[in-house]
């Protein structure tokens, strides 16, 4: 009994402390409840595990009892009713449905990667448990992954190197492990071509495929806006591909040079799969973490498992709430167009904004929309002041962020940095940029 007291009691002290004051008489009648219970219907229980378990489901239950400035538990989180702007890139050029890439990046694990999506621990100890070497991933390699529905890990591929890929599908117990050789012979291809229509017709007309192109769009994401290429503009893109029989197996971008209203645009790929700009400096211009000057509380965390307490039905949430004072400035967290600025909804007044091709930024329930949609914002630029509009318990802003299409966690998601090569890394990519540069030219 002293136990379960003691328990509820830290319970009630790891919370932070202003609801700790708004707690008080809750807790009591709850502590009294986990007291008289187990008293009454189980007098001489020693169940001790079973004791601990029920102790862990009433530290939930406390909270979910908190009157916390959030979105109501028992719904989803809010989904704005209107679907973004249509995107003619985004329709002819991103990949399947739930597919994610992703590159290794220095510090990465699988658990680290997965785990910013939402994907359960389960799934990567079994990924682990079905191939060892997973725990061994390198700087450059690339990873991709479908789920099904909201977060369950359907099949993850690993591409190990230009020869090796393998597969993980889910099977009955755990996942099921296939590798592919590449046998084919690598060649370096120039495709050169000219914008006439949008730029991705003009690509594929000059022999680029799906994914090559996709690839090059990502590459200089950060640079350009291929909606506002016109016609003349010209590019050349050098492609390293995997030739078998004939047919093309898989190819890999190395250098890109773009040319519009007489200004050239470059990325070259280097060994950690990145890509930089012609003296090694990254293209993506840093992303703030938190979308307001100040840091505050986390109400409620990005779940996409999050399990109504009293309904038992799963309510996705796809972001994080952060309890603040109405009219709290909202920060847009990166460099980015306004693509949504609306009053009403569930959502309440909402603005979303694109940054580069993968990444979106949506931030709900606000109380005075400061943008309107098309306008360029800065990082750091004020978006909105903060509210409680729309489906709200208190006032909060609900802040999401999107990459390929797919809600991540904003507190762990790998967010574009500014940072570029140096040392050796930087002599090597110099060396390779001098050596593609020429083969970029547009031969006139
Ligand atoms: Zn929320």
């Amino acid at each position: 009994m002293q136990q379960i007291a003691r328990s509820v009691a830290i319970a009630f002290n790891t919370l932070p402390r202003p609801h700790r004051v708004m707690l008080g008489s809750l807790t009591v009648i709850t502590l009294a409840v986990a007291v008289w219970r187990p008293f009454v219907y189980h007098p001489d229980n020693g169940d001790t595990p079973g004791v601990i378990k029920r102790i862990a489901l009433e530290k939930n239950e406390l909270r979910s009892l908190l009157p916390e400035a959030s979105e109501p538990l028992d719904q989803s989180a809010p989904e704005p009713e209107d679907d973004l702007p249509p995107d003619e890139i985004d329709q002819d050029v991103s990949a399947e449905a739930g597919t994610h890439d992703y590159v290794v990046s220095s510090g990465d694990t699988l658990s680290s990667i997965l785990n910013q999506y939402d994907i359960d621990m389960a799934d990567v100890n079994a990924l682990v448990k079905a191939d060892k070497d997973l725990r061994a991933l390198q700087v450059g390699q690339q990873l991709s992954w479908t789920l099904i529905g909201d977060g369950d890990l359907k099949r993850l591929t690993w591409q190990l190197n230009r020869r090796e890929t393998r597969t993980y599908d889910r099977s009955a117990n755990g996942f099921k492990a296939s590798s592919e050789i590449q046998k084919g012979e690598w060649q370096n291809q120039v495709v050169r071509g000219q914008l006439n229509g949008s730029f991705v017709t003009s690509a594929q007309a000059a022999g680029l495929g799906r994914n090559e192109i996709s690839a090059v769009i990502k590459s200089l994401q950060w640079q350009l806006d291929f909606r506002k290429l016109r016609k003349g503009d010209r590019f050349a893109v050098l492609m390293s591909r995997e030739i078998l029989d004939g047919k093309r197996q898989q190819s890999q971008l190395v250098g890109v040079r773009l040319q519009t209203g007489g200004k050239s645009y470059y990325a070259f790929r280097a060994e950690d799969g990145k890509f930089y700009d012609r003296s090694g400096a990254g293209l993506a211009r840093g992303f703030m973490r938190f979308p307001t000057v100040k840091q505050y509380r986390v109400s409620s965390n990005f779940n996409l498992r999050r399990l109504n307490p009293v309904t038992g039905r799963i309510a996705p949430h796809r972001g994080v709430d952060f309890a603040m004072p109405i009219g709290t400035p909202v920060l847009a967290v990166g460099d980015g167009e306004v693509v949504v600025a609306k009053n009403g909804g569930a959502a309440g007044n909402y603005v979303a904004v694109r940054h580069g091709r993968q990444y979106m930024t949506r931030y709900m329930h606000l109380k005075k929309l400061l943008v309107k949609p098309g306008q360029k914002v800065k990082r750091g630029d004020r978006l909105a002041l903060s509210g409680n509009t729309g489906r709200s318990t208190g006032p909060h802003l609900h802040f999401e962020i999107w990459i390929n299409n797919q809600a991540v966690n904003p507190l762990t998601a790998k967010l574009p940095r500014m940072e570029g090569l140096s040392g050796q890394d930087r002599r090597e990519f110099l060396a390779q940029v001098r050596d593609v540069m020429p083969q970029l030219s547009f031969n006139d």
